[in-house]
């Protein structure tokens, strides 16, 4: 039965999802409230056991362990203020610059990325002239990208076609779909590169070259570091885990909010000018919601009511992957591991994709003489494998290893990890389709979308993408200006 009770005076937010951008939102809010003095009651609503989604830290014996999200990136900020607000700042840490490289396979070998390469695009000549990643005439195609003209009219092109287009098939194929594919576990004939690495194209346009362009790049960061010194490295993570950030954030929403786990929203409905969120087990009646679900399940949410919204919201794809996590003895490993990862390109035909080194990356992780891998399966580029069972994947995994880092004997644990359709695809066109969604969800007052198939797929943007929606669906219930604050 609908609770319709102390709506006139105590305004009630219901936040869908429980994962890092429905506690960010739910968090907002709280903070919102506080600020401004209003009373509200949110209520968020998670359907499996625990909160968090993605994220999985777990402490097997010595080793500290990530089944999902192992770090974030500090250039876009919202992920590191986040855990500042939430008195977390003094447990960030950073990764250990001593093995800050990562290694391509290359005809079945692990070769170095050259120093400098920036995912699409080399920072630096020799480095790039000196690897074996690229023939000599592969090497002149990407320097030729100095006279390759800018397009005339910008337009969304697949990252395939934009460093073909500018560098040649060899860098792409040997470098680049693996560096990125590892990042969006994508296809790059299909992934939008305006979408996810708007730079490029942007520096194209202004400097006519991505290289010229990351050489001013360069030069200005250099300046700038010069003067104020970079505060934390590329990417961070916390001294307990991701799950300590996880952890804070639920208990700082749970102190303030109501979290019900184990509650599956089954759909929402409108009601004047609020909504009707039905579970499994009753019916809340709200002023407002966040939705920051998969956008295949916002999408069965509002189908009856909003199907416009619902059929673009039905067209953003997502991609399955697997991450196996294993630990090992270093003197069971015939390649040194001195890097923070491996790569590996389509062309080389292996059925891994990527191996993560955890504890390279972050030392404090595995006991002295053992070593972390994380091993990514599956993905948009080998969607087949994910039809294997647990101890199928497990296998698979210890033969690859063998074969590509020469990694012998039993590891000390195998744990596998399984992801289904938790990873958007931000195809060519995303941005006009976010657009269009974000233009209906707009027309619906008091109802908003967040998450990671929208604007950016990284923990950050997660965290910003919640924060904005709690902002807006706050202006929109109490239409005063928020006072004094600055951070959604
Ligand atoms: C394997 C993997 C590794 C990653 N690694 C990194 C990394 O290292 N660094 C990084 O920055 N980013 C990483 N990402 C991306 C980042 O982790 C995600 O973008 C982010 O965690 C997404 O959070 P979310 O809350 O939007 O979604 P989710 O984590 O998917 O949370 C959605 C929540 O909604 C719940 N739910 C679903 N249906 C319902 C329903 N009907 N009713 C109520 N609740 C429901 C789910 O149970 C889930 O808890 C990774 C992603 C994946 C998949």
């Amino acid at each position: 039965m609908a609770d319709h009770s102390s709506q006139s005076e105590r305004r009630r937010i219901v936040v869908v999802g429980g994962g890092i951008t429905g506690l960010s939102a739910a968090h907002r809010l709280i903070e919102l409230s506080q600020q401004q003095g209003a009373s509200v009651e949110v209520i968020l609503l998670e359907a499996s056991s625990r909160c968090g989604g993605v994220f999985g830290s777990e402490r097997i014996g010595d080793y500290l362990i990530e089944r999902g999200a192992d770090s974030f990136i500090t250039n876009k900020p919202w992920g590191v203020n986040l855990c500042r607000r939430l008195g977390l700042e003094g447990e960030l840490i950073s990764t250990d610059d001593r093995y800050r490289r990562s290694l391509i396979l290359h005809r079945g070998k692990p070769v170095q990325t050259p120093d400098g390469f920036n995912l699409l695009a080399p920072g630096q000549w020799w480095p790039l002239f000196r690897s074996p990643l690229l023939s000599w005439a592969g090497k002149l195609r990407v320097a030729a990208e100095l006279f390759v003209p800018k397009l005339k009219v910008p337009q969304d092109e697949s990252l395939a076609e934009f460093v073909r287009r500018r560098f040649g098939n060899e860098v792409l194929e040997n470098v680049v779909q693996p560096l990125v594919g590892g990042i969006y576990t994508s296809d790059p004939e299909q992934l939008s590169l305006r979408a996810t690495l708007p730079r490029f194209p942007e520096m194209e346009q202004q400097f006519g070259s991505v290289i010229r362009g990351l050489r001013r790049q360069a030069a200005s960061s250099r300046q700038q570091e010069g003067a104020s010194g970079a505060r934390y490295g590329l990417f961070a993570t916390l001294a307990g885990g991701m799950q300590q950030l996880l952890d804070r954030l639920e208990e700082r929403v749970g102190d303030q909010a109501i979290v019900r786990k184990s509650t599956s929203v089954q759909s929402i409905r409108r009601l004047g000018s609020g909504y009707e969120i039905v579970t499994e087990s009753d019916v809340i009646a709200a002023d407002g919601v966040v939705v920051t679900l998969p956008t295949y399940r916002s999408a069965t949410l509002v189908q009856s009511w909003a199907p416009e919204l619902a059929r673009r919201l039905d067209e953003i794809k997502y991609a399955s992957s697997a991450i196996v996590v294993s630990g090992h003895q270093l003197a069971d490993i015939d390649h040194p591991v001195d890097a923070f990862g491996l790569v590996i390109p389509q062309r080389e035909q292996r059925r891994i994709l990527a191996v993560s080194f955890l504890s390279r990356k972050f030392p404090s992780r595995a006991p002295e003489g053992r070593i972390i891998l994380r091993t990514f399966v599956g993905g948009a580029m080998q969607p087949e494998e994910m039809e294997r069972s647990d101890a199928e994947l497990e296998q698979l995994v210890l033969e690859e290893l063998q074969s590509v880092l020469g990694v012998r004997g039993r590891p000390d644990f195998v744990r596998v990890a399984r992801y289904n359709r938790a990873m958007p695809q931000y195809h060519v066109g995303h941005l006009e389709r976010v657009g269009e969604i974000e233009r209906l969800a707009g027309e619906l007052p008091g109802f908003e979308l967040a998450g990671n198939a929208y604007r950016g797929v990284g923990v950050p943007d997660a965290v910003h993408s919640g924060e904005q929606a709690a902002r807006r669906l706050w202006e929109s219930i109490f239409p005063a200006p928020v006072k004094g604050e600055g951070v959604a």
